[in-house]
């Protein structure tokens, strides 16, 4: 079923359906294309096709290999949409949801793709805000890289910032996941380009260990988590690996690696991880998974019965989206504080090396934890809710950014 988006393209067939709207295989003038037709409440709205229309300049100047370059936008009609490079492949979260985990030169083949695309998006002063397996692109078509990798593509890029005004947050009610947000802006501050290293490193992590560091249980458990735990860490990963990541998941922005550095650093490792297998990581306890409205199990999930992968959570329990997954973090609606006190229930976990015994005296212990946490977790949920809320207040604008500091500049608009 043939559709014309504006007079230059055709779109042909259903690629894949996102949050934001549905991408189809297209032609245009120059030869095949990937084409975001926008949900049509967002198209619909005036506002948000301003503000499109404003940013296309920063939208539509980004090229670099690791980057999904958007090629024009269209404005017709009732359509909104965007034209971008057709990647030939799939999406990072089918590729883990299908693998469990990456081997770690694979994993890492990967991140320093999307870390070199950072790089030079952070150069042009643009920040990507919403950095997750979701929006990374798998060119399967392309020759293969370190470990047997495709090259990687970062997507979606200013999307986010545009789609996700309060407004909308407050009326939709989206939900999203808070895997990947950094502590900072859970603290309030102005998302720079450390947010998206952040994010990234919480990707590499979960690539190699089959869960994200902080996620799991009550969102605001899990933006707790962000701001006050170390994360744990991976058994047998090599040391300077392991350093990447501590360094990369700092709470303090400016102890972060910039995106150029992590690419190089990544790609000098490649060598050393050539044949490495996946790490042998335990899922974490299942008392700990998905736990978003009940207290947490007494006891692990009954042999046989599969550990759900950690993702997106509500935000209001009993929230239904159309795709979870697909949603993003810059969605998320403020909890109420009846639902943050909930937080306070959420598990922090670590996980187990495989072959070591399950220990009952170490759930105890997490169990301890959590009690003492819970005092405090209240506190530091509502201070996160004052910090989503304020990022979501403001719509999330780079506000206070360093001209000087292309790392932490806002796309330019035209
Ligand atoms: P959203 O960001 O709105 O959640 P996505 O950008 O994730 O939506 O798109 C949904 C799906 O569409 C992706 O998982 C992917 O399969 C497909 N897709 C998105 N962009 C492209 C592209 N440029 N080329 C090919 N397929 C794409």
């Amino acid at each position: 079923m043939a559709r014309k988006i504006g007079s230059r393209y055709t779109a042909h067939q259903i690629l894949g359906r996102g949050s934001a709207g549905t991408v189809w295989l297209g032609e245009g003038p120059e030869g095949p294309v990937a084409i975001k037709l926008l949900r049509e409440d967002l198209a619909s709205d005036q506002e948000l096709v301003g503000r499109f229309v404003q940013e296309r300049t920063a939208l539509l100047g980004l090229e670099h290999p690791h980057v999904v370059s958007v090629r024009d936008l269209v404005v017709d009609g009732n359509d909104l949409a965007l034209v971008m490079d057709l990647v030939r492949g799939t999406d990072l979260r089918t590729r883990l949801d299908r693998e469990r985990r990456l081997a770690p030169e694979a994993a890492v083949a990967v991140v320093a793709d999307i870390a070199d695309g950072l790089a030079a998006a952070h150069a042009a002063g643009v920040v990507h805000r919403d950095v997750k397996p979701e929006n990374v692109l798998l060119d399967m078509q392309g020759p293969l890289g370190p470990g047997g990798s495709h090259r990687a593509l970062l997507t979606d890029f200013g999307v986010a910032k545009l789609i996700d005004t309060p407004r909308r947050t407050r009326t939709t009610k989206i939900i999203g996941t808070p895997d990947y947000l950094a502590p900072e802006i859970v603290e309030g501050l102005p998302p720079r380009a450390a947010v998206d290293i952040y994010a990234l490193a919480t990707v590499l992590y979960e690539l190699l260990a089959g869960f994200t560091p902080f996620g799991g249980g009550h969102p605001g458990a899990v933006l707790r988590r962000h701001v006050t735990e170390t994360v744990v860490p991976l058994p047998g990963i090599p040391d300077e690996l392991w350093q990447l990541i501590v360094q990369c998941l700092a709470k303090a922005p400016a102890s972060r690696l910039r995106a150029s550095e992590l690419g190089a650093r990544l790609r000098e490792l490649l060598p050393m991880l050539a044949g490495m297998p996946p790490l042998d990581v335990d899922e974490p306890d299942a008392e700990q998974a998905e736990d978003t409205t009940e207290e947490p199990a007494a006891s692990p999930a009954p042999a046989g019965e599969p550990v759900r992968r950690r993702g997106a959570v509500p935000l209001v329990p009993g929230a239904k989206p159309a795709d979870s997954n697909r949603d993003t973090h810059t969605s998320m609606r403020v909890p109420a504080p009846d639902e943050l006190a909930g937080g306070a229930r959420g598990t922090a976990r670590a996980p187990r090396a495989s072959g070591a015994p399950r220990p009952g005296s170490a759930r105890n212990r997490a169990a301890a934890r959590r009690r003492r946490l819970a005092l405090g977790a209240g506190a530091v949920a509502l201070v996160a809710a004052i910090g989503v809320g304020t990022w979501l207040a403001t719509g999330g604008d780079e506000a206070g950014a360093d001209p000087q500091d292309t790392r932490n500049s806002a796309p330019a608009s035209p």
